[in-house]
């Protein structure tokens, strides 16, 4: 069985407008792989974005190239996990995060919810599957694997 690497890759808006420190993220991580323990599953990288332009503390108030639609996360964490990103997929619940997956070159799933507004579209903010939820993403990206899962 092909071991898969997958990492996290959030963006955390509450740090650059004083919500909670950046400390706080490791409590985020350590909380998701215990859950995903149980699951006899676990995380490569944790990866995320503290900066928003218009955060209120001086060090994360800047344009950055890690917040979302710019690929700077996917392709920190490719560099660092030593992923092949054109035989990857970025996976998300916003058309930012297609956009983002398409600049780092991956394959891309939307899980839309019904939940979405009137998107924005643009050649990069198509994904390559608009699916339901995560389960039906694995699915998919088992079919497109040469290791069949
Ligand atoms: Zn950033």
């Amino acid at each position: 069985m092909a071991r898969i690497k997958s990492t996290l890759d959030a963006f955390a808006l509450g740090v650059a407008r004083d919500y909670f420190p950046e400390s706080a993220l490791a409590r985020v991580e350590a909380r998701l792989n215990e859950i995903l323990e149980k699951a006899d599953l676990s995380l490569d990288g944790f990866y995320y974005c503290p900066h928003h332009p218009n955060g209120v503390i001086s060090e994360y108030a800047i344009v950055c190239e890690c917040r979302k639609p710019k690929p700077g996360l996917i392709l920190r964490a490719a560099s660092e996990q030593n992923i092949d990103l054109a035989n990857s997929w970025f996976i998300g619940d916003n058309l930012s995060d297609v956009e983002a997956g398409h600049s780092a070159g991956c394959k891309t799933i939307l899980i839309a919810q019904g939940n979405q507004s009137q998107p924005q579209m643009s050649h990069l903010g198509i994904a390559d599957y608009i699916l339901v939820n995560l389960s039906i993403a694995a699915q998919v990206i088992c079919k497109h694997s040469i290791s069949n899962c």
